[in-house]
């Protein structure tokens, strides 16, 4: 590991600052990514600027139909809230099936959003239930948010300050879990939302994407027949040591049946 300087900051607007006059400062919320990969030097930053302890970014508040989590809100924190569990059971659901509990101790909505990993469950979460990404400098939706492997939306210094969900109308989150890290080889979160339905799909390509084929059967017929011979571009997915595009497609595909019968009625 580089040599670093701890900052523990009192507010947002403090850690802005330090981010402001250091430019190769950088965010740590609950560190269970950050910290090693800069213990293997695939990461170095001048001041590492803990978030992650600000309480003002660890809220859960439901407001009429919208849910709103903190960004450094543990997985454990979300699993475990009867707020979260009353308002959109789905998202404990799938945090709750995050990695071990050493990770959902530790790691955060935001930090895995920020992050952006091709095979974490949140990204499935906000992109399909349509949720709204607010930092300290601006709104950003889901589908503008999520930009491939690694990569998002947010600019040099921009802090995640909370994620709003709309509480739709029901919504079911099946996963395929690597068997060693819980990461999903293939998962799919199908919502029934005011604006329609919503298929996202994680896991299995180069980063969260909806399968627009499977919302518009869905909204047709909610149903896994409706699933059936759909298309889906293989190109979309990715092929490595664990699996061929053509294995996580096809877990693509299960996971999704999986995830209409498991919608509430
Ligand atoms: C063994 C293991 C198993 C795991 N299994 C799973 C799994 O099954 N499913 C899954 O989804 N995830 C899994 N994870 C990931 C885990 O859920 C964490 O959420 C993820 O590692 C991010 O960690 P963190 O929240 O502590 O963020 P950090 O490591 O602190 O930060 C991650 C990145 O986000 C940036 N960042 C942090 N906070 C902010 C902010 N507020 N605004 C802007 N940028 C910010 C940081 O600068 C950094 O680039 C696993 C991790 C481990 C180590």
């Amino acid at each position: 590991m580089y040599e670093f300087r701890y900052v523990r900051p009192q507010s947002v607007a403090e850690a802005a600052a330090v981010l402001a006059a250091n430019g190769d400062a950088r965010l740590m919320s609950g560190g269970m990514t950050l910290l090693p990969t800069m213990k293997q030097r695939l990461a170095q930053a001048s001041h590492l600027v803990h978030v992650g302890v600000l309480d003002e970014l660890r809220q859960i508040a439901r407001d009429g139909d919208t849910l709103v989590i903190g960004s450094a809100t543990t997985h454990d924190a979300v699993a475990n809230s009867d707020v979260v569990r009353t308002a959109i059971p789905v998202l404990a659901k799938l945090a709750g099936g995050i990695g071990d509990p050493q990770v959902r101790y530790m790691g955060t909505i935001g930090g895995s959003i920020a992050n952006n990993d091709p095979a974490a469950d949140y990204p499935a979460a906000v992109l399909g239930l349509g949720a709204t990404v607010i930092t300290d400098r601006r709104e950003i939706a889901a589908d503008d948010f999520f930009q491939g492997m690694f990569s998002t939306a947010l600019e040099d210094g921009e802090i995640v300050l909370k994620v709003s969900f709309p509480v739709p109308r029901r919504a079911a989150y099946v996963k395929f879990p690597h068997p060693a890290t819980g990461y999903a080889m293939s998962g799919v979160l199908v919502a029934e939302t005011g604006s329609g339905v919503r298929v996202a799909v994680t896991g299995a390509g180069n980063g969260v994407f909806r399968w627009t084929q499977a919302e518009a059967a869905l909204a047709g017929s909610m149903s896994a027949a409706a699933l059936s011979g759909l298309p889906l571009d293989l190109a979309r997915f990715a092929q490595d040591i664990h699996a061929t595009r053509e294995y996580r497609a096809q877990l693509c595909r299960v996971m999704a049946a999986r995830a209409v019968g498991e919608l509430p009625a």
